[in-house]
């Protein structure tokens, strides 16, 4: 392991803690632990599906890329490092521009799940 320090930054009720370094996302609430993908949802859940890419470099085979639904939520990506993929969860990675919100997931369950989702 790296000697990297993480830092958590609360977003809304959200504390992150994401590193570039180690490509570790840590999470936690106001309240205590938080699931991860229960964090991710309260963070980008009304983030609009616009479209899916093959992903060259990504650590999954097909990107799902998101748009913000407004200035307010799109201030959620300024707390993750830009340009870098992070582990989110243990199935899903990510990562965004400051504009673009890219997921990654490893399991084809969680890939349908997040399709789903917008169905
Ligand atoms: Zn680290």
């Amino acid at each position: 392991m790296t000697t990297c320090e993480h830092r958590p930054v609360r977003v809304g009720r959200i504390d992150v803690a994401a590193c570039a370094d180690c490509g570790v996302v840590e999470w936690g609430s106001a309240f205590g632990p938080v699931d991860p993908a229960e964090a991710l949802t309260v963070l980008f859940g009304n983030f609009e599906l616009i479209g899916r890419l093959e992903a060259l470099g990504a650590p999954a085979p097909v990107v799902l890329a998101y748009r913000a639904p407004g200035f307010r939520k799109r201030a959620n990506l300024d707390a993750f490092p830009r340009r870098t993929w992070l582990r989110a969860t243990p199935d899903l990675w990510m990562s965004h521009d400051g504009e673009t919100l890219l997921l990654a997931p490893t399991r084809e369950i969680v890939f349908e799940n997040l399709t789903r989702r917008r169905a």
